[in-house]
């Protein structure tokens, strides 16, 4: 259970290993000892109500949140880990911060920059984080671009961009820093509904390319279509995990039931 307390060995194979992983805010146990391996390549998709803890764990795995409890490990590296034993190990802010780089975490409301243009709000981290020549990067930016389907946009800023439009520019600012590992946390809830396809499709042929994702989202045809595990949440915990075919089709839970009767 415990991993090693030198940062430089490896602790797991697994792209995303999280172990027994509890965070709680003040008097709100929020994550309840949640176990969950990601593999290289895959899709894993995470299902469950409103306030099931879904955001934190997405935030444990990116530092924005520190688990209480529990190890996580990223392409082999710790993430962050502290024990309430006599053992505490953390890493430092700025391993912390060359981490973060590494993963892309895709919000519900976009956050994009308004002062910036689209192709600079794709340029900026990768210049500034990681010290990219600014022409290499703004060459990369364009074929971002052109790959989510807005080479036409590069001069527009987000607030003259449709709700989707500014969404797949969020998706080609996180690919920039060449991610290992791709975080959405409800992508398309925010959108209108006729601009959700449009969004999800950039996401489908990110998955078809092999990149490993975890992607938090309650549209239910995308899980059955993309994912190679399904994960039920509720209440902090795991309650199902498994097969899209397995978990969608045939629950084993009655809350994963009740859950699913109700956004299909
Ligand atoms: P989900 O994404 O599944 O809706 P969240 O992870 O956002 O769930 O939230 C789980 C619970 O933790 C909720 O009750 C929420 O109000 C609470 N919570 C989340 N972030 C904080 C925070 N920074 N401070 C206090 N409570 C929080
Ligand atoms: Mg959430």
């Amino acid at each position: 259970m415990s991993p090693p307390l030198t940062k430089d060995q490896p602790v797991s194979t697994a792209m995303v290993d999280i172990r027994s992983v509890h965070k709680r805010f003040g008097s709100l146990e929020v994550l309840k000892g949640v176990d969950l391996e990601v593999r290289a390549g895959e899709v894993t998709v995470i299902l469950g109500p409103s306030g099931s803890g879904k955001s934190t764990l997405l935030r444990t795995i990116n530092h924005l949140e520190k688990a209480d409890r529990g190890w996580i490990s990223v392409d082999g590296t710790l993430v962050g880990y502290r024990r309430s034993g006599d053992k505490l190990y953390e890493l430092p802010e700025r391993e912390i911060l060359r981490q973060r780089t590494r993963i892309g975490f895709v919000f519900q409301n976009f956050n994009l920059f308004p002062h910036l243009t689209v192709l600079d709000n794709i340029v900026e981290a990768p210049v500034s984080a990681l010290k990219r020549p600014r022409k290499d990067v703004v060459e990369t930016a364009r074929r971002l671009l052109d790959r989510v389907g807005l080479a036409d946009k590069a001069d527009a800023y987000p607030k003259q961009l449709s709700g989707g439009q500014q969404q797949r520019v969020a998706i080609a600012r996180a690919l920039a820093l060449e991610p290992r590992l791709l975080l959405f946390d409800e992508p398309t809830s925010a959108l209108d509904p006729e601009l959700v396809g449009e969004v999800l499709d950039v996401i489908k042929d990110l998955a078809h390319q092999g990149t490993t994702m975890i992607v938090v989202t309650h549209e239910i045809g995308f899980a059955r279509e993309v994912a190679d595990t399904v994960v039920f949440m509720d209440d902090g915990r795991i309650v199902e995990r498994g097969a899209p075919g397995d978990v969608l089709e045939r629950p084993r839970h009655e809350r994963t039931r009740a859950f699913l009767s109700k956004v299909l």
